[in-house]
């Protein structure tokens, strides 16, 4: 495939996508933060997730509506359409197993959408901390089941 596209034109891209995502991450991490939710960033988990929450298992992934070809607002740079097609449904692929693999190791993969934070901040801070305040007393009933039986 002819690369119309210089490198420079490329990296160009990807720094300002990863740039407006690292905002968002640290916006949602201090919002988490202010809520006493203590999170780890790991980055031996399957598919580099953007905060854990270690004993309730729960990953969590804040995926930018470019890379991970978001239906509504994915908008393909002019030129080389072609070489992002491949790379971003390459990356939708990937996620699609990744979904698998976290079920496998009975862990949450808990994905949000750069949307998601950019227009309902405090609704996906409530669903991440709804999900680990759920799941550490779903953990904690079924350990004090176990020590019963
Ligand atoms: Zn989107």
């Amino acid at each position: 495939m002819a690369d119309c596209f210089t490198k420079e034109q490329r990296s160009e891209v990807m720094r300002r996508v990863k740039s407006s995502n690292t905002k968002l991450e640290l916006k949602v991490r201090s919002a988490l933060h202010g809520r006493g939710l203590r999170y780890r960033l790991r980055s031996d988990l399957p598919g580099k997730p953007d905060l854990v929450f270690v004993k309730a298992r729960i990953a969590v992934f804040i995926d930018s509506c470019f890379w991970h070809g978001c239906p509504e607002h994915c908008r393909m740079p002019a030129n080389n359409r072609e070489y992002w097609q491949r790379k971003i449904s390459r990356t939708v692929e990937r996620d699609k197993r990744m979904a698998e693999t976290y079920k496998n190791m009975d862990w949450v993969m808990h994905r949000i959408w750069e949307h998601d934070i950019k227009q309902g901040f405090d609704d996906c801070i409530d669903q991440i901390e709804q999900l680990v305040r759920s799941s550490s007393s779903r953990k904690k009933g079924a350990q004090q089941k176990i020590n019963k039986e």
